[in-house]
């Protein structure tokens, strides 16, 4: 008897996973999803030089504990944990240049968790270069550079992109991982909901004086949140929320000037500080997608949802999608159903789209709270905090929640 059309399609394919995106969270996935057993394809519109290039990105991120955990399982980990800071403590306060901070702060320590640091300063640098070249290694994962997707196409066995090269390529699942402005979503329809904050964060590294001892500073400033993260070697992170114009102002003085604006809000705890590298500056904006799957489609990362940094969830909220959508894959596959079915998919939304949405609207009050000089609001959030710090309940769960250990966690996190 012939085959059905369907199967005749299938076997045809090009890969079981088409990824749309090689930044951070589609390699993570194709790695996730090749060790599974699947082939997958990944395509990124940059050339592979200039993202290994080491200025490519500025950021460093708190990678959660769970994060760890998952890199560790998708075999990057071994390849950057001795670049990696240690987050040991969370000191959370108000601030004011030049007034120094308020004695009413959040103090977190890892100590009070058995799993150990909360979490791991890692820098962009690093961590790009180890899944491109955990990619390179794996044979079932196909990355094409310097290609575009500019259109797509869903059938009853999967889909079909097409690059601007005028290249197609089908596969069972298509998978968006192309960052806020998600082309994938837009093709299929699916709308978003977001806004933006007037705020731009400027990011940089600075090097001390005196070591940090594994400790991140959140200082609540009035135009936005400043951050000093730890990094190896005496280094920190800094993410500094300003005013869109504030935040031009400071990318476009001299090396010296910057400084001279940072030192009041920084202070002089960790001694004389000097930039080691180039400034970077990215807008801040919230931007959820209205649904996290369509037909033979999925949204993972920033293409689902990006969110303010302020606490520093948007890539560990990525990365909880490429292991829940991972174990869901597998899990389809193992029961004999189709990887781009309906059903499969429904799971990964439930699974994923809830929690990030809660997340990205916490992130999203937490700004409008913390952002703004209100004497009333200032003495509310103050107390508020002090209430925090004195509670070790409440401590204990604000820790292994910056840890991700909270919630339904996939297996690829549980450790
Ligand atoms: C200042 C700042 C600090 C942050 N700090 C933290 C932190 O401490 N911890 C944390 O967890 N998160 C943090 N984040 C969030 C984190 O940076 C993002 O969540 C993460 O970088 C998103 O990665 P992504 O792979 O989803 O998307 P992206 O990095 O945006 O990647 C999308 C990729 O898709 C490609 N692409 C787009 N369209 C196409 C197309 N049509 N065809 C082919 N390729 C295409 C692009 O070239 C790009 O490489 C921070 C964010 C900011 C702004």
């Amino acid at each position: 008897m012939d085959n059905p059309a369907w199967l005749r399609i299938l076997h045809c394919m090009d890969t079981d996973l088409i990824i749309v995106g090689g930044g951070l969270n589609g390699p993570a996935l194709a790695l996730a999803a090749a060790q599974a057993g699947f082939t997958v394809t990944i395509v990124d519109s940059l050339p592979l030089d200039t993202r290994k290039r080491i200025d490519f990105d500025g950021r460093s991120y708190a990678l959660a504990h769970a994060s760890m955990r998952l890199l560790r399982g998708i075999g990057v980990w071994s390849t950057i944990s001795n670049k990696a800071q240690p987050m040991l403590e969370i000191k959370v306060t108000d601030g004011r240049a030049g007034e120094g901070p308020s004695p009413w702060m959040m103090h977190f320590d890892h100590a009070e968790i058995e799993e150990g640091p909360m979490g791991f300063m890692v820098e962009d640098r690093h961590l790009r270069r180890a899944f491109l070249d955990a990619m390179a290694q794996d044979d079932r994962v196909t990355q094409l550079s310097e290609e575009t997707v500019v259109a797509q196409s869903v059938h009853s066995a999967g889909a079909t992109v097409t690059l601007a090269s005028d290249k197609k390529i089908t596969g069972r699942l298509l998978i968006g991982s192309d960052g806020r402005k998600s082309g994938t979503a837009e093709r299929a329809g699916i709308k978003r909901t977001g806004w933006g904050y007037g705020q731009t964060a400027v990011v940089c590294a600075v090097k001390h004086e005196k070591p940090h001892g594994g400790i991140a500073h959140q200082f609540f400033m009035p135009n936005g949140p400043l951050a000093i993260l730890p990094l190896t070697k005496d280094r920190s992170s800094i993410v500094w929320s300003e005013t869109d114009a504030n935040a031009a102002a400071l990318m476009a003085m001299d090396d010296n000037d910057f400084l001279n604006a940072l030192r009041p809000a920084f202070g002089s705890f960790l001694g004389q500080i000097s930039l080691t590298g180039a400034r970077f500056s990215y807008p801040l904006g919230l931007t959820l997608a209205n649904s996290f799957v369509a037909e033979k489609t999925a949204l993972i990362g920033d293409a689902a949802h990006g969110m303010h940094p302020i606490a520093g969830q948007g890539l560990n909220a990525g990365l909880r999608d490429v292991a829940a959508l991972a174990e869901v894959l597998e899990t389809a596959r193992s029961r004999g159903e189709d990887i781009g079915g309906a059903q499969t998919l429904a799971r990964y939304q439930q699974w994923r789209r809830f929690d990030t949405a809660t997340l990205a609207l916490a992130t999203d009050t937490f700004n409008r709270l913390f952002s703004n000089d209100n004497p009333l609001l200032r003495a509310a959030r103050d107390i508020g905090m002090g209430m925090v710090n004195a509670a070790p309940g409440i401590r204990r769960s604000f820790i292994r929640e910056a840890a991700g250990l909270t919630g339904d966690l996939p297996r690829l996190m549980r450790g």
